[in-house]
């Protein structure tokens, strides 16, 4: 199983089975719920190390 930290809230998300992804700067961002999806589309820098 491949996972991916969702980089708001820091959970881990199953890539395979993810409803809320996003690109940015040619990187794919996974998200557990819509509401991390939309909080890091306000300011993906922020959460960007
Ligand atoms: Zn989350």
């Amino acid at each position: 199983m491949k996972e991916a930290i969702d980089p708001v809230c820091e959970m881990t998300v199953d890539v395979e089975t993810a409803r809320f992804k996003t690109e940015y700067n040619g990187v794919t961002y996974f998200f557990c719920a819509a509401g991390c999806l939309r909080t890091f589309q306000e300011n993906p820098a922020e959460f960007i190390a």
